[in-house]
């Protein structure tokens, strides 16, 4: 978390000015003091502006927009949707819905989560709902277009869009289905948007969407400052070992294990549960019903770890999690810091461990020049062999890993 804003007595909630409800939700939630960018964009929400924020999950920017889109909701109802807020995934579409429910418990505020993947039934309850106008909904780009082609969304009153994760958005292609959306909605409306980095062509769209935005930073491109970070420099045969023999005997209930291809996870997971521990792994290949199943067992702590591809990286909100694993280093810098992201959110502190490969130097360095410090490298005890050199200027080919050099098999090596 940043230190941009003092934790001062008068750095409360009380300071905005929220209906009574919206202050029953937070007592509720157990939230006492504004992290620093609900701080800097609340004000902002409430007066009815434009916002684009830059920040990483982990910073509290749900709440930053949420908060005070429910107290003007509570101050003003409208015919029709009042707020629609858009996320790249179904996960982070389920975490901002729970969220929503959280704040608005003692409000007089309706939500709907759209997003895909759901059944016929499921679908027409949503279809009733959105004709009849919620306050409040929460939607993936597809499911929500597919609704607003059908000309039944009531949304000529629209007060709020919000776009959540757009970076990520953009990766997944969805610009055009954003714009498709934008051009179902009235001008009148405030955008508020949120994005983990700021590319040209991140850029590029708020200058399409926004009219005179407030920007807020917050801290782009680096791990929130609770997060221990260490790396070891390993071979890829030495890392399932490796793992076992950090985590064995020590209390981490809950290990969060990140690997970039969906086949991998799933060998890891049987991997490390021959080893005796309780795990599962979550990707594309489950269906919506597998991933919050899974998801749920790891919330509730009865499985300890979980391996997942990137998928879950950004957005999703397991609370304390012990310990991030990168079984692989991310091929995009930024992934690092999102999935670091995933332990020590809002003010705790944890751990995470990369794991770099001989071929993985170089892609290291270059997240370490992202955050701007290195990090402490490590090797792996003497009884799993020897580790490789550590030469990140060393261009190396991934080449087949068949003909990988193994640990002990030192020729050509200086
Ligand atoms: P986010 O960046 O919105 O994903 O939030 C990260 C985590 O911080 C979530 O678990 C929130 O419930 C929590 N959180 C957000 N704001 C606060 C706050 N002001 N006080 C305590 N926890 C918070």
């Amino acid at each position: 978390m940043t230190d941009s804003v003092p934790e001062t007595s008068d750095n409360k909630f009380s300071q905005f000015g929220f209906s009574e409800g919206v202050m029953q939700g937070l007592e509720s939630m157990g939230f006492e003091t504004p992290t620093p960018i609900q701080s800097q964009i609340i004000p902002h929400v409430l007066e009815g502006r434009d916002v684009v924020g830059c920040a990483q999950t982990g910073t509290g920017k749900t709440a930053a927009y949420l908060l005070p889109i429910l107290h003007r909701i509570s101050q003003l109802h409208v015919d029709g949707i009042n707020t629609i807020i858009i996320s790249p995934t179904r996960e982070l579409a389920v975490q901002i819905a729970q969220q929503l429910e959280g704040f608005s418990y003692f409000l007089n505020v309706s939500s709907l989560p759209i997003y895909g993947g759901t059944d016929g039934f499921e679908w027409e309850q949503q279809r009733k709902a959105l004709i009849n106008g919620v306050d409040v909904v929460v939607a993936t780009p597809g499911k929500l277009i597919s609704f607003l082609n059908m000309d039944i969304v009531p949304v000529k009153n629209l007060q709020h869009l919000v776009l959540d994760e757009a970076d990520k958005m953009l990766d997944m292609g969805f610009v055009e289905d954003i714009m498709r959306i934008i051009s179902y909605l009235p001008e009148t409306k405030t955008t508020l948007f949120f994005s983990a980095t700021m590319p040209p062509k991140i850029r590029d769209l708020t200058s399409r969407i926004l009219k005179n935005p407030i920007e807020v930073n917050i801290a782009v491109s680096k791990p929130a400052e609770g997060i221990l970070q260490v790396a070891y420099l390993v071979y890829d045969n030495q890392k399932t070992k490796l793992l076992s023999s950090l985590i064995k005997n020590r209390d981490l209930p809950s290990i969060l294990i990140f690997t970039s291809k969906k086949v991998k996870a799933k060998s890891i997971a049987k991997d490390l549960a021959k080893e005796g521990f309780q795990v599962a792994d979550i990707h594309s290949d489950l269906d919506q019903r597998e991933r919050e199943k899974v998801l749920l067992g790891f919330r509730n702590r009865q499985i300890q770890m979980l391996v997942a591809t990137d998928v879950l990286s950004r957005g999703i909100d397991i609370e304390n999690i012990s310990l991030v694993v990168n079984y692989d280093v991310p091929r995009d810098a930024e992934d690092y810091v999102h999935r670091v992201g995933r332990t020590a959110r809002a003010e705790q502190t944890g751990i995470a461990i990369t794991f770099i490969n001989d071929i993985e130097q170089q892609a290291f360095s270059s997240i370490e020049k992202l955050i701007g410090y290195e990090i402490r490298k490590q090797v792996p005890p003497e009884e799993l062999g020897p580790a490789p050199e550590y030469n990140p200027s060393l261009r190396r080919s991934s080449g087949n890993s068949r003909f990988r050099r193994k640990p002990g098999a030192r020729k050509g090596r200086k």
